[in-house]
């Protein structure tokens, strides 16, 4: 007990811990006027199709242009917007903006109906869990004119673990009307593979670590057999692989190897404004 006590005291004596907290309550409570004053932002950082090199989408990942720390990444207020449920309009904004940027990008292509240019938003458990989710994701879809085989809903794996059938029934819903669902983050969740049948997934995300494991070339050899049955597991169960976090060309190539269809990371470019992704997309449809 006098530990603990003498533990406590010496963790409120830490001015960088205190700084920490204050920041924390500051920036809880100031998400809701962020959003109506428009301080938010999305980066989008291409798709890169591993057997082509083709740009064929982008992830949209937000940021907050903060009045007095600057730009802060999606981790520094995506956890408090979930707790105090911001996240909801926050989410659906997110959803909103990045649909009405595939619809630019489209246009801008020349109107190709299935356009190269497809969109991946991340979506929270909050998100799921909440009635409007299906209509608002329809509605916004039908207001940009974008049909729903250009949208990608992403869902961590940690979030769909023991998921009911109660939350599996919107992305059914969704899957069904033709909206990918992808799971983010996979291998990290300890999830039953055999689950990854009932979930209505058609693409799986491997999480970063994987691909940090072959940085060396040639990479941990049980690493490669790792990702190897994973690709052919969701292959044989028609799931799609991409791969994120690929920052060397090395990485990129032994991946491509292993069967992975789709790759996004720093090799290929950083999250950046939209302009650039359509800049890139052209460069790639004219080369
Ligand atoms: P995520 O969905 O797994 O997104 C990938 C993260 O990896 C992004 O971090 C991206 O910038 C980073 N990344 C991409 N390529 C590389 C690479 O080659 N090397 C390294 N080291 N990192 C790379 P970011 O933008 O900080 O986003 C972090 C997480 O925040 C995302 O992880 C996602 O879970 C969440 N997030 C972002 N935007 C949203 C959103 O609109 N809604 C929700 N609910 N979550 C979001
Ligand atoms: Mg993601
Ligand atoms: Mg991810
Ligand atoms: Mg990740």
């Amino acid at each position: 007990r006098a530990k603990s006590a003498g533990g406590n005291r010496s963790e409120l004596a830490d001015p960088e811990a205190d700084a920490r907290a204050i920041t924390r309550h500051g920036l809880t409570t100031a998400l809701p006027t962020a959003l109506e004053r428009g301080e938010f932002f999305i980066e989008y950082q291409p798709l890169v199709h591993l057997g082509d090199g083709s740009v064929r989408g982008a992830e949209a990942l937000v940021r907050w242009l903060h009045p007095q720390h600057g730009v802060l990444g999606p981790d520094r207020f995506i956890p408090l917007a979930e707790h105090t449920g911001l996240i909801v309009p926050l989410g659906r904004w997110v959803l909103e903006e990045s649909i009405r940027q595939a619809r630019a990008w489209r246009e801008r292509h020349g109107g190709r109906d299935a356009g190269p240019l497809r969109i991946n938003v991340n979506l929270s458990p909050c998100q799921l869990s909440h009635p409007g989710l299906v209509q608002d994701t329809v509605d916004i879809l039908e207001r940009a004119g974008v049909t729903p085989d250009a949208l990608c809903l992403e869902v961590t794996e940690s979030a769909l673990i023991g998921a009911d059938d109660d939350l599996l029934k919107p992305l059914r819903r969704l899957a069904e009307m033709g909206v990918d669902i992808a799971l983010d983050d996979f291998g990290t969740g300890y999830s039953n593979l055999a689950n990854l049948r009932r979930l209505p997934v058609s693409v799986l995300k491997l999480d970063r670590s994987f691909t940090q494991g072959m940085q060396q070339f040639p990479a941990d050899p049980v690493d490669l057999k790792i990702v190897e049955g994973i690709v052919t597991l969701a292959h044989s169960l028609d799931l799609a692989v991409t791969v994120e976090g690929v920052e060397t060309g090395a990485q990129a190539e032994q991946l491509r190897v292993l069967g992975c269809d789709t790759a996004q990371g720093w090799y290929y470019a950083r999250p950046g404004p939209p302009e650039r992704l359509h800049d890139l997309a052209l460069a790639d449809a004219k080369g």
